[in-house]
C-alpha cells in the first residue's frame, strides 16, 4: 500500500544522500528527489556547451531544455502557453506586464504571500492595495470587494501553502467589477480547482521553481496563460523585447521594451526533470497529508485551513489552525520542547506576512519609485486587517516530505498531538 516504496522513491533518496550529503530539513519535496534524471538532463546541455536558450541551432544538436521545461509545465497544467524565466519573481513581473498592468494601477494584493508578489506590483509601477485573506489562506471575495476603488485595475491572487483560493466567489467579484485577474501560483504548482490548474483562471499566471518548491530548477519560474497575445508579450518582455522570430538574434524585431529575465538551459534542464516528478510527489504528499489530518482531526483545539477543492490540493503543506494566536504561540513553544521541527509559524518566524515587512510598509527603496509619487488609497503603516492577523496568527504549516516513511508520519502526528494537548487549554475554547 505504501506508495513511497512502490514508486521507488527510497532508492532515489539513498542515491541523493550519497551524492549530495544530508538533506536540509526545511526543503520541499522536489529537492528531496534529485537523481539520475536531473543529471542526465544537465549532461545533455553540457555536452553541446550551449547554455543559452535561443539560437545556436547548428551546435545545440536539437537540445532545447527551456522548451522542454515549458512543454512539461503545459502538460502538467493544461496551459496553452508557458514561458520559462529566471525565477518565480520575474515570472510574476511577466504576468503583470503581459496583462497590461503598470504605472498608477491599483492592484489588490494579500498581506500573506511571499513578498515577491507585492514587490512585482511596486516595480511594475503599480500601487499595491492590501485586502483580507480568509481561512483558505488566500484573498477572499469579501476582502477584495472592500478595497475596490475607481483606480483598481487588477487582483494579484496568490494561492498559498500549496492550496487554492475560493475561485467561484473570487471570479464573481472580478467579473462584476471588470478587474484583471493575475494569479501568483508560486507555491501551488500541481494544485487545481475543479479540474483547472491554479494559474489559469486569470488573464496570466505563474509558478516558482526555486529551491523550496514542489519542483525546483535551482532558480526558475514559469509564466502561463491561455491568451496568445499575453504569451507573445511575456516572451518579448523577458528578453529585452526580442520577438524570437527567425534564426538570427541580431536581426530580430523588438515589439516592446523588456529586460533580461531569461532562464539558462542548465536551470531549465533541472526544471524539466523535476516537473516530470510532480505527479508522483503530489500523490505521496496527499497520502501523507491525509494521514496527518486523520490523526489530528479529533484533537481538541485543532482544525485545518479551508481547502476549496481537496482533490486538487498539491499537499505541500499541512496547514493547521489553532483556536487563537496565543494558543498557536504556546504550541510553537511546546514543539521546541518536544523536538518537533519542519514547520513554519508564519506569524512571527517567516518572511511571508506583512508584520515582517516594515521596509515595505514605509516604502523604503534604493531609489525613488513610481509608487512614491502616486496617491495611495491606504497608509501601509496603518492597515487594519484583523481577519488576516487572526488567521495567520492561528496558522502553523508543516512542510510535507515525500520521502517520509509511514512510521515517520505517524511519529510526527503523535508529537503534534502531545504538544497541542500539553499547551492548549481546550476548556477555554469549548
Ligand atoms: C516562491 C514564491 C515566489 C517567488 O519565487 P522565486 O522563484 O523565489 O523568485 C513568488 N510568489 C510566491 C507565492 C512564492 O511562494
Amino acid at each position: 500500500m505504501w506508495a513511497a516504496i512502490d514508486l521507488g522513491i527510497i532508492p532515489v533518496r539513498i542515491h541523493y544522500l550519497f551524492i549530495f550529503g544530508a538533506l536540509n530539513t526545511e526543503c520541499m519535496p522536489g529537492s528531496e528527489l534529485f537523481g539520475k534524471e536531473e543529471k542526465k538532463e544537465i549532461d545533455d546541455v553540457l555536452e553541446t556547451g550551449i547554455l543559452f536558450r535561443y539560437n545556436h541551432e547548428a551546435q545545440r544538436k536539437n537540445i532545447w531544455k527551456a522548451r522542454d521545461f515549458e512543454n512539461e509545465v503545459k502538460k502538467m497544467t493544461g496551459a496553452k502557453y508557458a514561458h520559462a524565466v529566471s525565477s518565480g519573481s520575474t515570472a510574476v513581473s511577466c504576468a503583470l506586464a503581459a496583462a497590461g498592468i503598470g504605472a498608477g494601477d491599483e492592484v489588490i494584493v494579500p498581506p500573506f504571500t511571499y513578498i515577491a508578489s507585492v514587490e512585482a506590483v511596486i516595480f511594475s509601477g503599480g500601487i499595491p492595495v492590501f485586502a483580507e485573506i480568509d481561512e483558505t489562506l488566500c484573498l477572499s471575495a469579501e476582502g477584495i470587494k472592500k478595497v475596490i476603488t475607481p483606480r483598481t485595475k487588477a487582483v494579484m491572487l496568490v494561492h498559498m501553502c500549496g492550496q487554492m483560493a475560493s475561485m467561484d466567489s473570487i471570479l464573481k467579484v472580478v467579473k462584476e467589477y471588470n478587474l484583471v485577474l493575475i494569479e501568483d501560483a508560486g507555491q501551488a504548482f500541481g494544485s487545481s480547482y475543479q479540474g483547472t490548474s491554479v494559474g489559469l483562471f486569470g488573464k496570466t499566471g505563474c509558478y516558482s521553481f526555486d529551491f523550496f518548491k514542489i519542483a525546483t530548477a535551482g532558480e526558475g519560474g514559469v509564466f502561463v496563460t491561455n491568451d496568445e497575445q499575453c504569451y507573445t508579450l511575456a516572451d518579448s518582455f523577458s528578453d529585452h523585447g526580442h520577438d524570437h522570430l527567425g534564426a538570427n538574434r541580431g536581426m530580430e524585431q523588438h515589439p516592446v521594451l523588456g529586460f533580461n529575465f531569461r532562464i539558462s538551459e542548465l536551470h531549465a534542464a533541472v526544471g524539466a526533470a523535476q516537473t516530470r516528478k510532480v505527479p508522483q510527489i503530489r500523490s505521496i504528499n496527499r497520502q501523507h497529508k491525509q494521514l496527518l489530518m486523520d490523526r489530528l482531526k479529533n484533537v481538541p483545539g485543532v482544525s485545518f485551513a479551508d481547502i476549496p477543492d481537496s482533490s486538487g490540493d498539491s499537499a505541500t503543506f499541512l496547514n493547521m489552525l489553532l483556536p487563537d494566536t496565543e494558543s498557536a504561540g504556546k504550541v510553537v513553544e511546546e514543539f521546541a520542547k518536544q523536538g518537533v521541527t519542519g514547520f513554519n509559524y508564519w506569524y512571527t518566524n517567516m518572511y511571508h506576512f506583512i508584520n515582517q515587512w516594515g521596509h515595505l510598509k514605509s516604502l523604503k527603496a534604493a531609489a525613488p519609485l513610481p509608487v512614491h509619487h502616486y496617491p495611495k488609497p491606504q497608509d501601509y503603516n496603518k492597515l487594519h486587517l484583523p481577519k488576516s492577523q487572526e488567521v495567520v496568527g492561528r496558522l502553523i504549516s508543516f512542510g510535507i516530505r515525500c520521502t517520509w516513511t509511514e512510521s515517520e508520519v505517524s511519529a510526527l502526528a503523535d508529537k503534534i498531538k502531545t504538544s497541542v494537548k500539553k499547551s492548549v487549554d481546550v476548556k477555554a475554547y469549548a
